[in-house]
């Protein structure tokens, strides 16, 4: 899907990462988790949905199963699938924890190419020769209305259903992974990152602010400064990996491992790769993030087809989109954020 001819397949290249993370400047705690390992191989994010602080259950467990499917040699799309079950059963497990989700886009380094899974409207960037190229499509109302000529870019900035994410992980058993590849080159630099960043600021922001900080460790700090003055409407979440020849001798101690789940003081927890961050406690916080769309009916029984809530507010207008993409995606489910600020 992405591949690019200049770069030899036979290359040996490795990843040098920065990461930031930041609850921003709305939201009372951060949902966001991410996971760099210790041989740095393997980078991930995850966005969570949920209330009372269940997102962040979600986006841990999701990242704890993706770090244990990939060490026991899983593919990213297999492991991604796994993911998903593990917060599915996590919710039934749980009342509290119910209708909770998480995007996830995650990304192996083998044989000179990075192996990208992506579930979501999180994404995935590659930086090169001072050009910034969108990897991932967002599974998203508004991304697959654009796609279908019946929305612009600039409507859609504004557009109120663009809080609508069209797939998750723990929505459904059944789950649609995008899994491609994408040839790595000597200077390349890649990002990963929440929609906490890139519904603050446009591509051509992170653009200027990824090429102009040689620095990795500034440019992620770059970012999430960018996104809260932008407004800093949502938990915002960056992983900067910079692609050099795998045998470079890493730079600093800062290139080590790190998985963590943010906190709400948006400060990452620090566990080892193997043993990564406990999800935090569901607490008695108001439901501050997602509501879901719909009443999907039991988590555990995904097979179910809820009927429509027409009472729901927007269900006039997800209806309508919904019929756009059914034909497309029959197995398609429906998740809506609260509409941010
Ligand atoms: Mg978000």
């Amino acid at each position: 899907m992405c591949s690019d001819e200049r770069v030899g397949t036979e290359m040996s290249v490795r990843l040098l990462v920065a990461t930031a993370t930041d609850v921003g400047r709305v939201r009372p705690g951060n949902e966001d988790a991410f996971l760099v390992t210790d041989d740095v191989r393997l980078i991930a994010v995850a966005d969570g949905m949920g209330g009372h602080q269940a997102g962040e259950v979600a986006s841990a467990t999701a990242i704890s199963a993706l770090l244990d499917c990939v060490n026991r040699g899983d593919a990213i799309g297999d492991a991604i699938t796994a993911a998903n079950e593990a917060v599915l059963t996590r919710a039934a497990e749980d009342q509290a924890l119910r209708g909770m989700g998480t995007t996830m886009t995650a990304g192996v380094v083998a044989d000179g190419a990075l192996r990208i899974g992506h579930v979501g409207d999180s994404r995935a960037y590659l930086l090169r020769d001072g050009a910034l190229r969108q990897l991932t499509t967002d599974h998203s109302v508004i991304a697959e209305l654009i796609a279908a000529g019946e929305l612009t870019e600039a409507e859609a900035l504004v557009d109120p259903r663009r809080a609508m994410i069209t797939r998750a992980l723990g929505i459904d058993g059944a789950i649609a992974v995008d899994v491609f590849s994408v040839e790595l080159a000597p200077g390349d630099r890649l990002l990963l990152c929440s929609d906490g960043l890139t519904t603050m600021i446009r591509d051509d922001v992170i653009a200027g602010l990824l090429a102009g900080e040689a620095d990795r460790d500034s440019a992620a700090e770059a970012l999430v400064a960018a996104a809260n003055a932008a407004g800093g409407a949502d938990n915002i979440t960056v992983v900067v990996a910079d692609v050099v020849v795998a045998d470079v001798v890493t730079d600093g101690p800062d290139d080590g491992a790190e998985v963590a789940a943010a906190g709400p003081s948006g400060t990452p927890a620090m566990p080892t790769a193997s043993a990564p961050a406990a999800p935090p406690d569901p607490g008695p916080d108001p439901d501050p993030v997602a509501v879901p769309f719909a009443d999907r009916g039991p988590v555990a029984d995904p097979d179910e087809e809820p009927p429509p809530d027409t009472d729901a507010p927007g269900t006039e207008t997800a209806a309508d989109v919904d019929a756009h993409a059914e034909a497309a995606s029959p197995s398609r489910r429906w998740w809506q954020r609260r509409p941010r600020a």
